[in-house]
Order: structure tokens, then C-alpha cells, then sequence
């Protein structure tokens, strides 16, 4: 397919049908999943059942706040309204197929949307701060070669409600219901898709979770990352309120680049970098933000490489940015191999000593393919 009408088809938003009242996000079972609707939409829904505005922050709080996940169980409500609910809403959209617990204490969940289609969501425990990785999409139609979800193709974009619910799902199973939301935890929109091919839900799901009175994660404590769908960096940039902002970038060249993520034939770096340049414009006081550049074993790894990326970033005077090596973490599916540790300290070198800043990050969860990369392998195992 074209990447434009691929990115036609899935910038548009997902299963929104329309209810006499108002629009609804509903879900295969034709109920509203009400963990995707923003406050005024709740009190919307509460309104047509003749229920005051307070009854819908009460749902709120209980689905948000204490992360409940059936409406007998908020046991605040009215009998009457609590049966209203169960007739024409759900709490919980998502089911857990699979769950495994790597050695490091990386969770991947493989959930599936009630309409059958796969999402992968990673809880990455650390001493300081816990990371969710969120999906915002089901598969992902941007054909990044060095990626497993890559192979899966498009299959939809994931809806406000199944991409809050993810972060639901993780925090229950690791804190259990009702418990508190650790303060400080961490949301990352790089699990599968691409998430500025479905920016409407997604920007809607983090104004839902931001809410002090539900899962209160803040933009501050969330990054999203993008393949370089430009124009949406541009809209990204004038957001009031935005989240962290990470480019994914694999190459210096755009040669390169079009073989390694071929988006790049849509948008090319020096689009990209133009994009890049008005966002750092944006960026707060103290803020930076992130260049991803997946390392690839005698790809993308050497000297020249490194270089070429210290130039680009002069070439459009990018100062206020990071880059972070991410190490590719393999997979029998691909054919690409890890760079070497002394290969990755080498190209961390290179950068550090042109005076830009580069990080290493630290492959989690390998042993359970839930690595940056190799996010459905299982998925894609099975089905080859
Ligand atoms: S790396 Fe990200 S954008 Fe590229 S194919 Fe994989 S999921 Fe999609």
C-alpha cells in the first residue's frame, strides 16, 4: 500500500459510532467502553440516564482512581444506576492471553481486543520509577526493517479506552485493584503501532489518564515516539500540555534510512529535521528531547556513521537533544545482527566527543521477546 493511504486509513479514528445522544466510543459488543470516555463525555452518559454530574465523577474515580473493573463493584452508586450501566456499558474491553515475567522483572502482556486483534503492552520495573510501554496501535503499517511488528502489517488502531486500559491491566496486576498509582509512574507510546497514526485517540487516552482524580500520569512522566510522521510533529509541537517527544532515527543518511525505515521515502531527513528544529522550539525550560537510533550489527554502527549523525545535527542546529543507542536485541525473523558492546561505547564516544549527548539503553526483557523490536514475535512466530 501507498504510505499515504496507509496513512490516510489509520489516521482515522477507530470503532466511533454514533448513539442517539451524543458519540460514543463503543466497542464489538456495541456498549460504551467507559474507560475511554473524558469526564465530559461521562457526565454526558450519566446525564442521559437523568443522573446528576456527581454520580459521573463518582465512575470516574472508581474505574480511574481505584482501577475497578465491574460496575457491582462500586457499590456507591444507586442499584438503578449501577443496572443501566451494566445494560449499556463495559469497564473492560481487553483480555490478557498471555503473560510473561522475564528474568529481570519485565512483564509482557499479550492482550486481545474484543473484536480478536493482538496488543502487547510492557511493564519495565526499575528501583526509581516504574515504565509502562503502551500500544497505540494494533500491529503498525510503517514497515521499519528491523522491527517484528513490522511483519504483522496494520491491523487497527487501538481506541482511547483499550489504550488506557492497558496501563489499567499492568497497574492491577502489579499492585492489585484498588491499590494506589505509584506516584512517578512512567508511560512510553513505544510499544506496537505508530502513534501519531492515531493521534486523536491517543492524544484523548493521556488527557484521560492525566486526570488527578484517576491514574494522575501526567504529560511530564510520559514520552511518545514517532517514525517521523511530520506533520504531526508540527501539531505535537503546538500542543498546550504535551508529552515528551522521542524520534526514532536509525540512519544519518537518508539512503540509508529509506532501506531501514521506509517512511523516510514519504518524509526525508531533511523534512524530518526541519520538523525537529520547530518542536525544539517548543521544548520548556530545562526540557530536551530524544533521537532513537537502533543499532545494527555493521549497518548503521561504525565511526562514519556516528559522524554523519553529529553533522546532521549541527547542519540544523540541534542543541537540546539526546541520542539514545538502543542496542537491535535480534530475532530468528530478521536479518540483522546486535552491534557489539565495544562497537556501541565506540559510537557513544564518537557522539559524546562532537558534544552531543547519547545514552545506552539497557535491553530489558529479552528472554521474553519483550524488547524494543521484538514486540510480536510471538505473534508473527505463529503465525509464519
Ligand atoms: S519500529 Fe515502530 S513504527 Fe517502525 S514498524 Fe515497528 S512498531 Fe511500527
Amino acid at each position: 500500500m501507498l504510505l499515504d493511504s496507509v496513512y490516510q486509513t489509520a489516521a482515522m479514528p477507530a470503532e466511533r459510532r454514533f448513539s442517539a445522544n451524543c458519540d460514543k466510543i463503543v466497542t464489538m459488543s456495541e456498549k460504551v467502553h467507559i474507560t475511554g470516555l473524558k469526564r465530559a463525555e461521562l457526565e454526558e452518559l450519566a446525564a442521559s440516564f437523568g443522573e446528576p454530574k456527581y454520580r459521573a465523577t463518582q465512575v470516574f474515580k472508581a474505574v480511574h482512581g481505584r482501577r475497578l473493573t465491574s460496575f457491582d463493584e462500586i457499590t456507591d452508586l444507586p442499584k438503578k444506576f449501577r443496572a443501566k450501566l451494566q445494560e449499556t456499558a463495559e469497564i473492560s474491553s481487553l483480555t490478557v492471553e498471555s503473560r510473561y515475567v522475564s528474568v529481570d522483572g519485565t512483564r509482557r502482556y499479550l492482550m486481545k481486543t474484543a473484536d480478536g486483534y493482538p496488543v502487547e503492552t510492557v511493564y519495565i520495573p526499575s528501583e526509581s520509577r516504574d515504565t509502562i510501554c503502551f500500544s497505540s496501535q494494533s500491529g503498525c503499517p510503517l514497515k521499519c526493517d528491523f522491527c517484528l511488528t513490522a511483519k504483522l502489517g496494520l491491523l487497527r488502531n487501538l481506541t482511547p479506552g483499550e489504550i488506557v486500559e492497558q496501563v489499567i491491566i499492568v497497574l492491577n496486576d502489579v499492585y492489585g485493584v484498588g491499590a494506589e498509582t505509584p506516584h512517578g509512574t512512567n508511560l512510553v507510546g513505544m510499544g506496537a503501532g505508530e502513534p501519531f497514526l492515531n493521534f486523536e485517540n491517543l492524544i484523548t487516552a493521556l488527557e484521560i489518564m492525566s486526570d488527578e482524580d484517576g491514574l494522575f500520569i501526567v504529560p511530564n512522566r510520559v514520552t511518545v515516539s514517532t517514525a517521523g510522521i511530520v506533520p504531526k510533529i508540527y501539531e505535537f509541537a503546538q500542543l498546550e500540555n504535551r508529552p515528551h517527544l522521542a524520534i526514532s532515527l536509525s540512519s544519518a543518511k537518508d539512503e540509508l534510512r529509506d532501506t531501514l525505515m521506509p517512511i523516510n521515502k514519504r518524509w526525508d531527513l531533511g523534512e524530518l529535521m526541519s520538523a525537529a528544529k520547530e518542536f525544539e522550539g517548543s521544548l520548556r525550560r530545562g526540557e530536551r528531547f530524544t533521537f532513537e537510533y537502533v543499532m545494527l550489527g555493521g549497518v548503521n554502527d561504525a565511526d562514519n556513521d556516528a559522524n554523519d549523525l553529529a553533522d546532521l545535527l549541527e547542519r540544523f542546529q540541534l542543541k537540546r537533544v539526546k541520542i539514545n543507542l538502543i542496542p537491535h536485541n535480534g530475532a530468528e525473523q530478521l536479518d540483522y545482527n546486535t552491534s557489539t558492546p565495544e562497537r556501541v561505547d565506540r559510537f557513544k564516544w564518537v557522539l559524546e566527543s562532537r558534544g552531543v549527548s547519547a545514552y545506552v539503553r539497557q535491553p530489558r526483557g529479552r528472554d521474553i521477546y519483550a524488547a524494543c523490536g521484538q514486540l510480536a514475535a510471538k505473534t508473527v512466530g505463529s503465525r509464519q
